[in-house]
């Protein structure tokens, strides 16, 4: 983390107004000696105030918070705010561009990648910019995702357990604003590359969503993503809460825990689930058959839910192999 970043950018995060420019990463490649990747940033400002970095494209094939964020970017003018908004819609833009969860570039998963690496891959490089020079001058990130490809989500935002209890109400007062159908605290988070990790070594505010997925967008999944983050900058200070968005709807407020509560494949072949979301289970129930295709005179394998609990995810791609994940369980 000493090390300088290598990405620059044209935008001055002091000035106020409103500029638009690339994050350029150095790629030195055949059809590009001296190229650059680039990596689209919106940055608002107006005055002293609340600064939040809104982002989404960490993966790629999540496209819900993209086009969200992509509309924000059009249309949010610096006279709406106070503070700072620092807007990035597709954050891994080699992903966000192919479409795919890791980047065609390196095959790295951004939120697999931080504190990242300032002279590593590209991938590995975006990180560190993240971790290095955008979070340590935000109060709050705000990192939309959704299922992508491969899973199903209820449109749901989360956070993890922080250890500051102080900055743990105040992301969860951040997730409540936002007043997405589910909600749930991440209890026990141990992954220390991802985004939340990071906001959290730097101290600040973190709110992630799992808004639907399937690799597309849906009406839906978009309107409770706008009005969730119009509602979250208001809480923050940053724009005035609209009238439109001002009542709260039924929010179901959970947890999700270690590996019970996540069901995986144990076989390869083609799955047939046999519940599906907001189903409530328990343990022992029968998830899903893996079939034997190839061998059909063969019984199928049964995967089984280890305790019970609502499910919030489930796979999306038919073909399965052992370790994939099928389902995962929330509990009140
Ligand atoms: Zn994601």
């Amino acid at each position: 983390m000493t090390a300088a970043t290598r990405i620059a950018t044209e935008v001055d995060f002091e000035r106020d107004g409103r500029q638009t420019d690339f994050l350029r990463l150095p790629h030195s490649v055949d059809r590009s000696a001296y190229g650059w990747i680039p990596i689209p940033i919106v940055c608002l400002r107006n005055g002293p105030g609340p600064r939040v970095l809104l982002m989404a494209g960490n993966h790629g094939d999540e496209f819900e918070g993209q086009v969200a964020l992509t509309k924000l970017a059009h249309s949010l003018r610096p006279e709406q705010i106070v503070g700072r908004v620092i807007i990035l819609p597709m954050a891994n833009a080699p992903a966000a561009r192919a479409g795919r969860r890791n980047s065609p570039v390196d095959g790295l998963n951004l939120n697999r990648s931080f504190p990242g690496d300032a002279n590593g891959s590209p991938t590995a490089m975006i990180a560190h910019y993240i971790e290095s020079v955008l979070l340590p001058q935000c109060d709050a990130v705000i990192d939309v995702h959704s299922g992508g490809q491969s899973l199903h989500y209820v449109p749901s935002t989360h956070i993890r357990r922080s250890p500051d209890p102080d900055r743990f109400a105040r992301a969860s007062a951040v997730m409540e604003a936002f007043n997405a159908p589910y909600s749930w605290v991440f209890e026990g988070a141990r992954e220390t590359r991802a985004l939340n990790a990071a906001a959290e070594r730097c101290g600040i505010v973190a709110l992630g969503t799992e808004l639907c997925g399937g690799g597309t967008v849906t009406p839906r999944a978009l309107r409770i993503a706008e009005r969730g983050l119009r509602r979250a900058l208001a809480h923050l200070g940053v724009m005035r809460l609209d009238a439109a968005d001002a009542e709260t709807l039924p929010s179901r407020r959970m947890q999700v825990g270690g590996f019970p509560f996540y069901v995986y494949a144990q076989d390869e072949g083609v799955f047939e689930p046999l519940v599906g979301l907001e189903d409530e289970v328990k343990a022992g129930q029968t998830a899903a058959l893996i079939h034997p295709v190839e061998t059909p005179w063969r019984a199928p394998q049964e995967a089984e839910f280890a305790r019970a609990g609502t499910v919030v995810c489930a796979r999306v791609p038919g073909r399965v192999e052992r370790g994939d994940c099928l389902f995962h369980l929330a509990v009140d």
